[in-house]
This record gives C-alpha cells, structure tokens and sequence, in this order.
C-alpha cells in the first residue's frame, strides 16, 4: 500500500526521473540539463542515458544518478527499457540486462534497487510482459518524448491492467527528453511532485519507495483524503474528474454533467453512471462564484465543488470501489494528473 504524501509531513518537489544528454542521445549537455530543468523549477532530476550513467553534482537540484537500459524481450518483439535510480555500478547493469532481465530483476530486487519500467505502450510491451518480471516500483504512466514522438504518451491503460491483476505499482510522469528546444519540444511535459520531509537524495529516494508523490502534467492536488469509507480531493481547477477502478466500476465527474444537472431538466434521464441516483436527490448551493452540488441517497453522498473556472473538490461517502481505486484529474487543456492507487 502507498503512504498518502498528503498525510506526511515535509516539502512538494518537483522532479524529473527520465532523460538523455549527449552522453547518450539527448541534445543538451548535463550541466544544460540541470538549468533547463532548475530554470522551469524543478528541485530534483535524475539523468538517465542509455546504458551509461551519468554521473554530475549540482548546487541548485538534487540530482540522483540513473540509467535507461534495454533488456529482454516481449511478446511484440520489442525490449524492456528499464530506468534505474541511484546506481553507480554500470558493469554489474550491463553484464545482468545481457544475461537476461530475469537477472536484471534478480539483481534489482536483492539491491533494493528502484525500477520503473519505461513508456510500455511505446515498447509494445503487453500487460503480460510487465506481469512476467516483479522487483519494480512503478511504470511510467505518461512519458513526453512518446507522446510528440509518435502519439504513445500515455500507458495508463497498462497501468489499470497491472493493477486490476493485484500488482501494487506506482506510476509516473517524465519527460524522457531528448530534442529539448528542438520541436516537437519534448520538455518540460509530465513530472512527478514528491512529498519528501527534506531537500535530500536521501529523503527524496525514501519517498519515492513509499510511493509518496503524485505525475502531473498540469495539474495540482492539494489535498487528499481516503480514510473510513470518504474519500476528499481538492485539486486546481478541472473540467473532469476520474475515479478508476477495476472493469467499469469507477466513474467520471464532468464539468458539463454538473451544468445538465443544472439547467438540463429535460436530459438529466440522460446521465449515466453515479449521478443518475441522485437526480432527484441534488441540492446545487451557491456562495459568491463558489458551487456546490450535494448528493445524498441513503449511505451514500457526494459533494462536488466547482466555480466559473471548473472543479476543485470532489468528495465521496460510502462508496467502495473494486480492488482498487486511482483518480485522475483533467484540466480545460486536456492536461492531467494522476494519484497513486488505494487498495482495499
Ligand atoms: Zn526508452
Ligand atoms: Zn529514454
């Protein structure tokens, strides 16, 4: 189970755990890397070259020394590329990943070692690919360079899979950056923010295995609860809200079901998923540009926040969904972000 950074003590940084320099194939250098990513105010990065690592200090960032490495194969044909974080051992990578990823893997988890596996829908890796190797912390739910590279941004579908089949991963957004200032720009995109209790490599890498942080491309949480059958989310404003769970039981919360609600009578037979219960049972309440829509059938209720610019707050009593469950925020440009899963 995931700590919820939210209940933690300590500071949000903002961080980048993929990306190339020309050590690799990337088009800044490491130390180009670090101001780009410090100027647009990031606190921590990790470099992450193919089959080298890149080893550079910085002053302004914590910077975690990485690698991307490709191994084994999947059921497409194509190799696993695995990023790994805080390793200095490159003969000990590249002598495993040749052998096969079973011994990546081995090596990996024997070394607490954190793994992410990189862009899956770019890599035509299938849910059972990434169900067939254990020992990683999470997936690269959205990668920017996939995304402007060829429409694969985003494995969240991978991810949904992997946990509806029980397998407790995180998921993250990076940019995987090569071309920078070269378009289609590929950063700065997705990122995660980490709730780490202090400016340390120390810290940051004791947060990311709690699985203390949320990926972004936009959007902000700033707050969330899920404790005794509530849930509560307060986030900048969105047009959309997704509570994903497993099969068809989650839902979705749109700004545009909120305004049939309040001014479609005639469609409101229309509404599907959760809303259709409490069609005859919503209160809409108004204070200054501030709206609020009350739900309250039986055990359950639900409250949703919204003003002119979209909602910021979302809140469930009673509801349990299957397995497991995530929420995903969407914004009016189509920018998202995503919470690591609750499970029950
Ligand atoms: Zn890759
Ligand atoms: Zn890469």
């Amino acid at each position: 189970m995931f700590s919820n950074p939210f209940r933690k003590k300590g500071i949000w940084l903002k961080g980048n755990l993929h990306g190339h320099t020309t050590n690799s194939d990337g088009r800044l250098t490491p130390q180009e890397y670090i101001d780009f990513y410090y100027k647009s105010g990031y606190g921590f990065l990790a470099i992450t070259d193919h089959e080298k690592i890149t080893k550079i200090d910085s002053d302004k960032v914590v910077m975690i020394t990485g690698i991307e490495t490709g191994t084994g194969r999947g059921e497409n044909g194509h190799s696993y590329h695995v990023v790994l974080i805080d390793v200095y051992d490159n003969d000990e990578i590249q002598r495993r990943r040749k052998n096969s990823i079973y011994e990546l893997f081995d090596w990996v988890k024997a070394n607490n070692v954190i793994a992410f596996i990189a862009h899956p829908y770019w890599s035509s890796l299938t849910v059972n690919d990434l169900r067939s190797i254990d020992g990683y912390l999470g997936i690269e739910l959205y990668n920017t360079g996939c995304d402007i590279e060829c429409g694969k941004g985003y494995s969240t579908v991978h991810w949904d899979n992997l946990l509806a089949s029980g397998r407790e991963v995180s998921g993250i957004a990076v940019d995987d950056a090569h071309r920078y200032f070269i378009p289609p720009i590929d950063a700065p995109g997705g990122w995660i923010k980490v709730k780490t209790e202090t400016r340390t490599k120390e810290d940051i890498l004791k947060a990311l295995r709690e699985g203390s942080f949320y990926a972004s491309t936009g959007p902000i949480f700033y707050n969330f609860e899920s404790a005794n059958n509530v849930i509560k989310a307060d986030f900048s404003h969105v047009k959309r809200v997704d509570f994903i769970s497993e099969g068809g039981a989650g839902f979705t919360i749109t700004n545009d079901m909120l305004d049939l609600i309040k001014y479609g009578d005639k469609y409101r037979k229309y509404l599907s998923g959760m809303f259709k219960e409490f069609l005859e049972n919503i209160e809409i309440s108004r204070e200054d540009d501030r709206e609020t829509f009350y739900g309250n059938v039986g055990k359950r209720k639900v409250e949703v926040v919204r003003d002119d610019s979209g909602i910021t707050s979302v809140r469930l009593e009673g509801y349990i969904f299957r397995k497991y469950f995530r929420l995903e925020i969407t914004d009016k440009n189509e920018r998202k972000a995503w919470l690591n899963p609750v499970f029950y």
